[in-house]
């Protein structure tokens, strides 16, 4: 499946490989129809034996999640898309396997919890959470090599291909099955972890507002948290939570649906679940989907979005939620081609267009994008997330990736604005984000300078919000819905 052909041009164009002649118009689609296209950021291995035997492995093994639980995030969708709901998404850029910890995995999914609450709170509304977890392990690249040390070397692509270190920077294909491993003890112990009650809300959060030396801001923040001290102990009080909903809650999972060979060998036959559509309106004659049981929701890249492209032809065929990067290379025509290629049936909520401008080309790229989609059959169908991590990247003058905590702000208020006048609905976010106290963004509360990226900048790839700054920027959220 792999070609052995490619040479990767040292531009930064993206990779791009013609692993067969791509046909115009795709009839019947299977889970390797996708072969037969042109493959963007391809993975060449040296040993195919290897990469063969990785992968029947993966062939054999469970499913990591569920179709009851992808038709079920998906029937959540659907209300988000409606504005009935909220969608928080976030985690690492890129997901190491060393990630697989206690403590890295708690603290996720302890701020992911936190933030839910704040958004509930301020938009008034059910949030539904996807950690980027349990998968993040490919990441595209702009260049397949970069300089180290004076020396060129391949680029570090997630570590579902190759490892950061230098020595381990050759495409290695025992980790496709390393990589369902981590994913699925990471998530095993997420569902562990809920089941035994660390989203149990009766329990005190510590909030820690002492980096707020702003004195307004202290006041703001310290309201909102007594706001939700105190409804969350008002039901407490009264019984309201008889369902023992305060004390476990949904957390979905997702990444980037990159690296097709891993995601062709999770895609499973599967018996729709009696409440899916899939089982009701279009239902197939033996009641069974395809399904991706790697992750329950997963998304196209920016760089991986082309029309006639193997990773198009791949995400047209499966049930599960799915997103795209929308961004300044999207045409509005392309927008919609690939609403009617991804969702010809118009499901609502199957898919979540993710757009990322930065902070300076939001306002002039995003309305014309709403227009087109709100203006055809897709009108109140998608869910438009925000995702003011990946326009608002910059290097500092020494050469550091980093992002201004005020430019993602920016781009999130510009862009709720925009939604506002246009009348479509802001429906959720798209953070990367880890509960560890990093220093890969400046700005927000605590102060960051660029002297201070270097203190504990741990990214091997983008710069991430730190604990603190994630929760601040769900404050700044629920401040704009408040006033
Ligand atoms: C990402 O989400 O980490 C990413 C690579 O984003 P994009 O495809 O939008 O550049
Ligand atoms: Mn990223």
């Amino acid at each position: 499946m792999f070609g052995t052909s490619q040479n990767p041009s040292s531009t930064s164009e993206p990779l791009v490989t013609q692993t067969a002649h791509p046909r115009k118009t795709p009839q019947l689609w299977s889970p390797i129809s996708w072969t037969t296209k042109p493959i963007y950021q391809e993975a060449v291995y040296v040993d195919q034996k290897s990469v063969d035997k990785s992968l029947s492995k993966l062939t054999r093994l469970p499913p990591i999640v569920t179709q009851t639980e992808i038709v079920k995030l998906k029937e959540s969708l659907r209300d988000v898309a409606l504005g009935k709901a909220f969608l928080l998404q976030g985690g690492d850029c890129a997901e190491l396997f060393d990630y697989c910890e206690e403590n890295a995995i708690e603290s996720k999914i302890k701020l992911l919890l936190q933030m839910s609450l704040v958004l509930i709170w301020g938009a008034n509304k059910p949030v539904v959470r996807i950690a980027r977890m349990a998968g993040q392990y490919a990441k595209p690249r702009s260049k397949p090599t970069e300089i180290v040390d004076g020396k060129e070397t391949n680029s570090f692509r997630g570590d579902i291909l190759n490892g950061h270190p230098l020595d381990e920077r050759d495409l290695d294909p025992s980790r496709l099955v390393s990589a369902y491993f981590h994913s699925a003890a990471t998530l095993n112990f997420i569902r562990a972890s809920l089941s035994s009650g660390i989203a149990d809300l009766h329990r005190p959060l510590d909030w820690g507002l002492g980096h707020v030396h702003d004195p307004e801001l202290q006041v703001k923040y310290s309201n909102i948290v007594s706001s939700i001290t105190e409804s969350l102990r008002f039901m407490r009080t009264v019984g309201a939570d008889t369902a023992g909903q305060l004390q476990s809650v949904d957390l979905y999972t997702s990444h980037e649906g990159l690296l097709l060979d891993y995601e062709q060998s999770l895609t499973r036959r599967l018996k729709n679940p009696s409440s899916s559509r899939a089982a009701k309106a279009d239902a197939p004659a033996d009641g069974k989907s395809w399904y991706n049981t790697g992750a329950h929701f997963l998304w196209i890249g920016d760089r991986t979005r082309q029309i006639d492209g193997a990773h198009i032809e791949y995400f047209r065929g499966i049930e599960n939620p799915i997103g795209v990067k929308i961004g300044p290379t999207t045409s509005s025509s392309d927008l919609l081609a690939l609403l009617r290629i991804l969702n010809p049936s118009v499901e609502v909520g199957k898919i979540t267009l993710i757009t990322r401008y930065g902070a300076s080309k939001v306002r002039t790229l995003l309305p014309s994008h709403i227009r087109v989609v709100e203006g055809s059959e897709y009108a109140r169908s998608v869910v438009w997330q925000c995702d003011p991590m990946h326009g608002n990247t910059r290097s500092t003058a020494t050469g550091i990736k980093t992002r201004q905590f005020a430019d993602i702000f920016s781009e999130l208020q510009q862009t709720l604005a925009i939604h506002k006048q246009e009348g479509s609905y802001l429906g959720g976010v798209h953070l990367e984000l880890t509960g560890d106290a990093v220093t890969e963004c400046t700005g927000g509360s605590v102060g960051l300078a660029e002297e201070d990226l270097s203190l504990n900048y741990t990214s091997f790839c983008d710069p991430r919000l730190n604990e603190k700054q994630a929760l601040e920027m769900a404050f700044l959220i629920a401040g704009h819905y408040r006033g």
